[in-house]
């Protein structure tokens, strides 16, 4: 599963179908901002189970999954399971409480503030004359305003508030903006010409003959254009569209990028090209004049991987002057390099013929910022690298594997390493669990197990992330494909839903993706398999998924079936039909490779 939500660790490891009403999911105490809620469980298959008195529909296995309505507040839940035919009091009750709470915070309820309203909540720091909203929860009909510097800035009340749904909506298709006519919701916007540290706002509301007054918990800093800073990467930095977690990804920077800070927000930094950067992946110190450089010549090598000699690699090479951001995109064919803070004087540039590159073309688009489009002679990419060599940047793209054309009709994939992974396991981490509470991370190592017996019979070297039932965190996994650099990479796991899923009625294979050189092979590998099997398809997804955002390889995310879904659940646990999965799995890969690879 994604993560949706945290299974709580059961004893597992000893684990025993059971044998009376059993509830996986919720737990005995929830809160949730869901309008509803599924209850995963099963219990005998004679008798029945009913929750608050009404009978809910059961699999011939015994399993249940209905979805209820949640009202705001506390709703308390009766499981229950009687056997009226049944001499034994087996009889058994299981309550649950469930809180939900509002997804929009609400005003308060006497005169006052809502604590963590007030803008800013961290320190910030902009660029003269940039645009500050500040914003508050307050009382409604109050008159409020901010006082920041010698500004008195009137805050307005928010007729209409637009709410987005969160991502995970996405997956349960109710991906709708609703429009909601929030009350206590107030704003008001200035701009600040001078440098200059500004403090923390106060914010006042008047109420009749009430007055409050609170200070904003961070302060507001005006830059000054005179006294330049520098953040230089201390490590690959993860790099964002906004300062929070909760902002896209860009293209990490690599180490050694220098450029100026244009704002600070808490502990996220803007840099001059647009990106922002979490403080302690860089070095900070002052400057007088921002980092740019020039692009002349740009030459092309081939290597052999000194890790893997089976993997080769064309290199680019661009020398400048300091190390600059970058951004990277791909589509069919072509890799697009991004160069901030440069003017080109790109007039040579030459590519080996025994290169993967047929030709480059660049544009300067902007004053700060040159794009170079690299066509490429095969159909897929196999994955790349980038990294700063002194101010010399230097970008990998792997050659497709070389397919041993020795005993081709046994051994198909003969020398080629695939990396599967395993997904979750130990007693932290269980993933998923079906209605008995049969947890995801046991089902995905043995399906993992058999598919490397499979790939292993068709010539495969096949690394593993995990091969028993340990803890093991994303970090070294992912490390694993970055040391490995396998052929592709491929994550086995099983799914489940947000909250507010339909767990009876969504079953079927998802797969996901991230980087374009890896959505064929996700798209490939899905449809063969609900073709072959006749799965149905809860389709091919592009996620920022921590184990397909490896470059150095197509790496794709499969959640072969619902954990939560009672039907599905029985084919899932179904040994020989886990070596039926584990042998079309391999046959599609064994075709894409064949096809891809030539
Ligand atoms: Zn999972």
């Amino acid at each position: 599963m994604l993560s949706f939500f945290t299974a709580t660790a059961t004893n597992a490891q000893n684990f025993v179908p059971p044998t009376q009403l059993h509830l996986t999911y919720p737990p005995l105490q929830h809160t949730t901002t869901s309008d509803r809620l599924f209850f995963i469980g099963t219990a005998p298959k004679d008798g029945q189970v009913s929750i608050n008195g009404k009978v809910v529909s059961r699999t011939t296995a015994g399993h249940f999954a209905p979805s209820l309505p949640l009202q705001i507040g506390e709703n308390i839940f009766q499981i229950k399971y009687s056997n009226p035919t049944s001499d034994r009091n087996s009889d058994k009750e299981i309550t649950v409480k469930v809180v939900r709470e509002s997804r929009i915070t609400l005003p308060p309820k006497g005169i006052g503030f809502i604590e963590n309203s007030l803008f800013p909540v961290v320190n910030i720091a902009k660029q003269p004359n940039e645009r500050i909203c500040f914003e508050a929860i307050a009382t409604p009909n109050a008159k409020v305003l901010a006082r920041i510097g010698d500004l008195e800035i009137p805050l307005l009340p928010r007729r209409r508030n637009i709410q987005l749904p969160p991502n995970s909506s996405v997956l349960t298709g109710n991906n709708e903006a609703i429009a909601e006519s929030p009350s206590g919701y107030f704003r008001g916007c200035a701009t600040f010409e001078t440098p200059s540290q500004l403090g923390q706002p106060e914010y006042e509301m008047r109420l009749g003959d009430r007055l409050v007054k609170q200070k904003a918990q961070g302060s507001v800093e005006i830059l000054s254009p005179k006294k330049l800073q520098i953040a230089e990467v201390t490590a690959t930095a993860d790099a964002r569209t906004g300062a929070s977690t909760d902002f896209s990804r860009i293209t990490p920077l690599p180490q050694g990028v220098k450029a100026l800070v244009t704002g600070k927000q808490g502990e996220w930094l803007r840099l001059d090209y647009g990106g922002w950067v979490r403080e302690r992946f860089v070095k900070v110190s002052d400057t007088d004049t921002q980092p740019r450089s020039l692009v002349r010549g740009i030459s092309t090598r081939t290597v052999i991987d000194k890790v893997d000699p089976h993997n080769i690699w064309t290199e680019i090479v661009i020398p400048l002057e300091c190390n600059v951001p970058i951004s990277i995109s791909q589509s069919d064919r072509t890799f697009t390099l991004t160069l901030y803070n440069v003017t080109a004087q790109t007039d040579t540039i030459a590519i080996v013929p025994e290169s993967i590159i047929n030709k480059v073309e660049w544009l300067q688009s902007d004053s700060d910022k040159v794009t170079y489009t690299i066509s490429l002679k095969p159909k897929q990419q196999w994955g790349y690298k980038v990294r700063y060599q002194g101010t010399n940047l230097i970008v990998s793209l792997k050659h497709p594997p070389v397919l041993s054309t020795a005993n081709r009709e046994i051994q198909p994939l003969n020398g080629l390493k695939i990396l599967l992974d395993a997904g979750h396991g130990g007693n932290e981490d269980l993933g998923s669990r079906g209605p008995t509470g049969y947890p995801e991370k046991d089902v995905t190592l043995i399906v993992s197990k058999l598919l490397r017996e499979e790939l292993q019979n068709r010539g495969a070297k096949v690394v593993m992330t995990r091969t028993d039932d340990i803890d093991l965190d994303l970090a070294p996994r992912i490390a694993k494909i970055e040391q490995e650099e396998p052929a592709i990479s491929v994550s086995l796991h099983y799914n489940a839903l947000p909250d507010n899923g339909d767990a009876m009625n969504t079953s079927g294979i998802g797969t996901f993706w991230y980087n374009p050189q890896s959505q064929d092979l996700a798209k490939f590998i899905h449809n063969y398999v609900a073709q072959k099997l006749q799965r149905r398809e809860y389709g091919v997804y592009w996620n920022n998924l921590a184990l397909v955002r490896s470059t150095v390889t197509p790496a794709v995310l499969l959640e072969l079936g619902f954990m939560i879904n009672p039907d599905e659940f029985e084919w899932i646990i179904e040994p020989q039909q886990q070596k039926l999965l584990a042998k079309t799995l391999a046959d599609g890969i064994t075709e894409w490779m064949m096809n891809a690879a030539n």
